[in-house]
């Protein structure tokens, strides 16, 4: 019969838990399997073994090509996980067969589903809850989300410079995040939670979220990497885990134990969703959508590749015979294609690393990021407050249209507050409130006032220089020009995003009290200025108007209304997940 494993939490297994009364009462209440299909080795003791009975998977016969042999290709990656533990021909994928129903029980099914609007796409499973053991997976992939990924190739290539057949690029990098993507749901059917710290160990699994790694290799962007293929070493160490049937009379909690201690001497991290998902999350590894081994460096890498695809867009991104007006939803994955790695960088500010240890595995536990690598994050997050990041060229701005009859903007659309036309500024507030309120986020503040008291950044970064940086002074910029537009955007997200964090009821009372403190200093900044004879027309109106909001806010914290700031489009999950 099936026999439960053992969850280990560094395992990067999902588990089952309940309570077992039967337990001396000198061992934990809880019992904890990990979830994972029946599979047994014919011959157990051989160093290669065909299995009693292999894992099959069928892949809806209806997903279109060449869609479904990506599909295919991805979720076959796994034979390579099971071949490295031991395996031969143990894990099986086919079409669904035209008489089955993909809703039968005895099938696992890779389903491809066309919906309308966005979603995720789900690797779900049907368990034994006495067990842990699977007894169908269900993939099921949305079929809209490819799109999003094609977007993103079409803003970065003028891939329709030549006419209607567009750059071969496109589709391939969609393509190769479909066989990902196949490959990441099935993953998930086989037991497998996410492991967003894969990107930091050279993609080492398809259950992290991948963003597109696009190079540029002198004036030409390089897709050749877009997209990892086949499984990685961490997926192999993780089967190595569930799947292993070790030969009789082994010691297996002892095995198990052995192969955790071997993954963790390879280096690999494991870090899985409630650590990397929250805007206020502290692991510096532990990323959706992010590249490499360094957050600060992969962001100043790919603000070079935005920044030569932004000089470069225009109307051969579109088919020819488009509405023009098209310009502008492609736009807006390259626009803010800097979002996630963004994100990636704040973490680091009050970052901590730390892992899912346990006593005596020599992990480590709970380290402060040294404040060098604070203060490097905190000043490319700056670059992102920035005009020069934040312009887009005058003649792109001619060139984006209103929406013709028939068309219009939906919720992937740049926000804009002039009407049907696009409007630049309204575009980098959305930009500058995403990087602001990651980087002023109350738990991120808190944990540098902590890290600050306990002697961590010396005279290095505290939390008052910190707030210094991400403030961008317009008086530094022309009163007219798009550069100062851009500049008292900066400062009016700055306060408004303050003025967040002090109204914020969870937050820290420190973090409140540090944050209205700013606003204090920056009221008396703009005391400052409004008596200064050159300060210009507009930075005037532009500091009454904040000088007017702090003072409201001050008198009414509790009852004042935050004035509303744009959000940039969802942007996730790309090619689903
Ligand atoms: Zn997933």
């Amino acid at each position: 019969g099936y026999e439960p494993r053992a969850f280990d939490p560094r395992s990067g297994f999902f588990g089952i838990d309940f309570y077992d009364f039967s337990q001396p009462i000198d061992q934990p209440l809880t019992r904890r399997f990990i979830v994972r299909h029946r599979l047994e080795k014919k011959h157990p003791r051989r160093k290669r073994s065909e299995p009693v009975e292999p894992i099959v998977y069928y892949v809806d016969a209806g997903a279109p090509e060449p869609i479904k042999s990506a599909l295919m290709e991805g979720a076959r990656w796994w034979n390579q996980a099971f071949e490295a533990a031991g395996y031969k021909d143990a894990f099986i994928v086919r079409e669904l067969p035209p008489d089955a129903d993909p809703m039968d029980v005895r099938y696992n099914v890779v389903q491809w589903v066309p919906r309308s609007t966005r979603g995720w796409s789900y690797g779900r499973t049907i368990v034994d809850p006495r067990t842990g053991e699977i007894i169908k997976g269900h993939v099921t992939l949305g079929a809209l989300r490819v799109r999003q990924d094609y977007l993103i190739a079409q803003g970065l290539l003028p891939a329709y410079e030549h006419g209607a057949t567009p750059d071969p690029r496109l589709e391939q990098m969609a393509l190769a995040r479909l066989r990902q993507l196949a490959a990441h749901e099935v993953g998930h059917t086989l037991g497998l939670a996410h492991n967003f710290a894969a990107s930091v160990n050279d993609r080492a699994s398809v259950m992290d979220y991948p963003h597109p790694y696009i190079t540029l290799d002198g004036d030409q962007l390089d897709f050749s990497q877009a997209y990892d293929m086949g499984i990685g070493e961490w997926d192999k160490r993780a089967i190595l885990y569930g799947y292993q049937d070790f030969p009789p009379k082994t010691d297996e909690a002892a095995a198990l134990n052995d192969i955790i201690r071997e993954t963790l001497a390879m280096g690999l991290h494991y870090i899985s969703d409630r650590d990397a998902r929250p805007q206020g999350g502290a692991h510096p590894y532990g990323h959706l959508w992010d590249n490499g081994t360094d957050a600060v460096a992969e962001l100043e890498r790919l603000m070079q590749v935005r920044a030569h695809a932004l000089a470069r867009f225009g109307e051969a991104n579109i088919p020819p015979g488009t509405p023009l007006f098209e310009l502008e939803r492609v736009l807006a994955p390259l626009y803010y294609g800097c979002r996630y790695q963004i994100e990636a960088v704040s973490k680091l500010i009050g970052g901590v690393r730390y892992s899912y240890a346990l006593r005596g595995d020599g992990q480590v536990v709970a380290e402060p990021l040294p404040a060098e690598w604070q203060e490097a994050a905190v000043a490319a997050l700056r670059q992102t407050l920035l005009p020069e990041f934040l312009m887009l060229p005058e003649a792109l701005l001619r060139q984006l249209p209103p929406p013709p009859p028939g068309y219009g903007r939906d919720r992937e659309a740049i926000p804009t507050q002039s009407g049907l036309l696009f409007d630049p500024v309204t575009a980098a507030e959305a930009s500058l409130r995403h990087t602001l309120s990651l980087a002023l986020h109350p738990q991120r503040l808190e944990r540098v006032i902590v890290q600050d008291q306990r002697g961590y950044y010396g005279m290095r970064m505290g939390p008052q220089a910190l707030l210094q940086a991400l403030h961008v002074n317009p008086e530094n910029y022309p009163d007219k020009g798009m550069e100062g537009a851009l500049a008292r955007a900066a400062e009016r997200v700055y306060v408004i995003e303050l003025m967040h964090a002090a109204a914020d009821a969870d937050a820290a009372h420190e973090v409140r009290a540090l944050v209205l403190d700013r606003l204090h200093e920056l009221e008396a900044l703009f005391a400052e200025r409004l008596e200064h004879e050159q300060t210009g027309p507009y930075l005037r109106a532009h500091t009454r108007y904040l000088a007017s909001l702090i003072e409201a806010f001050m008198d009414e914290p509790e009852d004042f209304k935050l004035p509303p700031v744009p959000d940039m489009p969802p942007g996730a999950p790309i090619g689903c997940e």
